[in-house]
């Protein structure tokens, strides 16, 4: 894939946003613990994730990829899709974002059910009541503990991490960029106006996604991100 850097506006707010946090050298250093509650992708992720996948470069010890599954199986199959509005009238503006599925215990993947008010706060219901069910993001080398148990096993590691994810748009998931810690497995946690900001960011910088996405998968909308939501259908 042809690597571009992250829009001025995007930088900025990584660059704010990770300032006195944790260095990639401490998260060299973890567990990935973090990867049982991952971020977002968005649609120009999931275009080069698909690319490894083609390319049969997707690959973790405890789990196999089935190989053919088309760009639309592909995207069904590993995430859940929803449109996130930013932004207020008349300058709205949605962005298709791709949450990535978990592996469960038995190495079945868990899709998030969309009720509730929001994706997070379903997932986070969901497996902070079943603390058994979630062994992190399906991109994880292998299996990882819920939060906040931890094996201390640093050699887990996220298989579409890119030297330059950083600062360039690559197959690693830009929301999973974004997340950091204060101290090693400690979270900054943003609030609702930085969400905003980001969400609002991603979706000027990469516009029309849902448009793009529908047009790749012909298909119809499915559902929104802060529940407001019309059908709950996945795409
Ligand atoms: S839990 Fe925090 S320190 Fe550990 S890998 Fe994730 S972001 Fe880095
Ligand atoms: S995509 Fe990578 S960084 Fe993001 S949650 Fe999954 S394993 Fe972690």
């Amino acid at each position: 894939m042809n690597i571009a850097p992250y829009p001025k506006r995007v930088t900025a707010i990584l660059n704010k946003w990770h300032t006195g946090a944790v260095t990639a050298q401490d998260c060299m250093a973890c567990s990935s613990s973090c990867c049982s509650h991952g971020g977002f992708a968005i649609l120009e992720n999931v275009l080069a994730i698909f690319e490894l996948y083609e390319r049969g470069e997707l690959k973790r010890e405890d789990y196999r990829f089935p190989e053919g599954l088309c760009f639309r199986d592909f995207v069904r199959t590993y995430f859940d899709v929803f449109w996130c509005p930013t932004g207020r009238w008349p300058w709205r503006k949605q962005i298709a974002v791709f949450h990535m599925k978990s592996l469960s215990s038995d190495g079945q993947l868990i899709s998030i059910p969309p009720v509730g008010e929001s994706y997070y706060e379903t997932r986070n219901a969901l497996f902070g009541e079943n603390p058994w069910l979630n062994k992190g993001c399906v991109f994880l080398s292998k299996r990882v503990e819920e939060w906040p148990s931890d094996d201390k096993d640093a050699t887990r590691r996220c298989i579409l991490h890119h030297p330059a994810s950083a600062t360039h748009l690559t197959q690693k998931p830009i929301d999973c960029v974004f997340f950091v810690c204060t101290e090693p497995r400690e979270p900054k946690v943003p609030t609702g106006d930085v969400s905003a900001d980001w969400h609002r960011a991603l979706a000027v910088s990469y516009p029309n996604s849902v448009e793009r996405f529908l047009a790749l998968v012909e298909e119809t909308p499915a559902r929104q991100e802060d529940g407001a939501a019309t059908a709950p259908t996945n795409p």
